[in-house]
């Protein structure tokens, strides 16, 4: 059907783009207390955003993932 696209909405300019048009970019988002005790928690997440391809571009999106599926590569051989 047409129009019924799934839109996104890019993490930096906050517009919304066709899914299929869109980068998506998964980062790591840490959170912690910052208490100095047992009381302090800390954990990291992977959250997959996204982005137009403006901002993907800006941002160097294409160039991380160019690296990341190298460093990816190098791991398996
Ligand atoms: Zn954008």
């Amino acid at each position: 059907m047409r129009g019924k696209e799934t839109l996104v909405t890019c993490e930096s300019c906050g517009r919304k783009v066709p899914r299929n048009k869109a980068v998506s970019f998964e980062k790591s988002v840490h959170f912690g207390t910052e208490l100095r005790n047992a009381n302090d928690v800390r954990f990291s997440e992977r959250m997959k955003v996204y982005y137009c391809i403006s901002c993907a571009k800006h941002r160097g999106i294409f160039e991380k993932k160019k690296r990341n599926a190298i460093e990816h590569s190098k791991k398996m051989f």
